[in-house]
């Protein structure tokens, strides 16, 4: 395809249209989000209902397409209509504006996080519904807010409510990452985020002293012991080159904080760690672990968690999930690389997982650079337009289970 043909492909407009809404945090305004969705789902002749689980500035935006059996657990169809920051100075093009250049990359904001999944998901619609199919279970696509904020105001709250049970939700898609290689990573499950805080509290008193249990010396512990353990983990890493992050856990200092002068040893000091637990840890052995160290340097140290992620099962990816089965027949057929693993960060598949559903994170985008979060994100025409074709497969598949 030639960039005339790119500009005035239907697909490739309504994409760019969705990109142009700056539903960028940290104040996102959905409403013109939710005045696009609203279009399109008359466009495309599907029902339209809008939610408010946490507040009404945080929509959930669902659109359905009624299957011939409707009592059958429903099709979830998940994106996140919100975005991280940008430092347009950072950007060749506006971040807002997705320009499209003679090679048709689409410059914008979303257009791998993942602003390009939820039309893909609407444009496969589309085509599957203008050539009369018809599948056996309900498709409910979702647009929910706040997913970069960790989902408090959009799906976490959402999955909790009736009006989410009454969707009857029996398997759910969801965001992936794209891949620099010829591969399509897939994802079925995520680490539990662990954000912990030591709040240690020791001897004070004037910095000429050598008194007994100060802060200081706790905190150079606490910390001592969480190094090792990340090294460990790189170790574990380094010993199998097959293993990738997503199947370690990872541990990072990433705040520090106390002291009131520079002669005076502090009352208190606060050291935090950003965790991600793998899968096979025991979560309440890591956190025995943890006030385990606290009292062998001497305790005075309290431990509080931002977030604290239960232990969620990940999605069956073998012979148990029928579902898995039909997107594995649609990619096999379409000869896709399907790289099977565990996702670094976190989304919202994981409060969809938690209330006991299956869901997979996927977004096809083989050889395009990982850019989300970054300046200049792009995604080239060619390739968001081969992915409505790979999701009408999917869909067509996950539908008729
Ligand atoms: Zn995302």
């Amino acid at each position: 395809m030639s960039s005339n043909e790119w500009e005035s492909d239907e697909e490739i407009q309504y994409f760019r249209e969705y990109l142009r809404i700056p539903s960028v945090h940290p104040n996102p305004d959905y409403v013109p989000c939710v005045e696009f969705l609203k279009r399109q789902a008359e466009q495309i002749g599907l029902s339209m209902n809008v939610y408010y689980p946490a507040n009404d500035q945080n929509p959930v935006v669902i659109l359905t397409w009624k299957g011939l059996e409707p009592e059958l657990p429903s099709i979830l169809l998940n994106s996140h209509m919100d975005v991280v920051p940008v430092f347009p100075e950072n950007w060749t093009h506006p971040p807002f504006g997705a320009e499209m250049d003679e090679e048709g990359r689409i410059f914008a904001r979303g257009t791998q996080d993942m602003k390009c999944v939820g039309m893909q998901h609407l444009a496969a619609v589309r085509a599957l519904k203008k050539s009369g199919a018809r599948f056996k279970r309900t498709i409910h696509i979702s647009f929910v807010a706040d997913e970069e904020m960790g989902g408090r105001l959009g799906m976490r709250p959402f999955v909790n409510t009736l009006d989410f049970r009454a969707l009857n939700v029996g398997f759910g898609l969801d965001e992936g990452l794209a891949s620099p290689g010829d591969d399509f990573p897939l994802f079925y499950a995520e680490r539990a985020v662990w954000r912990v805080y030591f709040h240690i509290s020791g001897t004070a008193g004037h910095g000429s002293l050598l008194l007994p249990n100060t802060a200081g010396e706790k905190l150079n512990y606490i910390v001592g012991k969480m190094i090792a353990l990340r090294r460990t983990q790189v170790q574990r890493l380094e010993n199998n080159p097959e293993s990738v992050i997503g199947d370690v856990t990872t541990i990072n200092l990433t705040k520090i904080s106390g002291g009131v002068q520079s002669n005076v040893v502090p009352p208190q000091l606060m050291v935090c760690f950003d965790c991600r637990l793998a899968l096979d840890v025991d979560h309440e052995e890591f956190e025995a672990t943890l006030q385990k160290w606290c009292n062998e340097v001497g305790g005075g140290i309290e431990i509080t968690y931002e977030q604290k992620q239960p232990k969620v099962p990940p999605t069956a990816i073998d012979n148990s999930n029928p579902f898995w089965l039909a997107f594995k027949k649609a990619t096999d057929e379409l000869k896709l690389n399907l790289k099977p693993q565990i996702f670094t960060g976190g989304t919202d598949s994981r409060y969809i997982r938690q209330v006991g559903i299956p869901a997979l994170g996927f977004s096809p985008m083989n050889n395009t650079p990982v850019l989300l979060h970054d300046h200049d994100e792009f995604l080239k025409a060619d390739t968001y337009l081969k992915g409505i074709k790979i999701f009408q497969k999917i869909i067509s598949n996950i539908a008729n289970v």
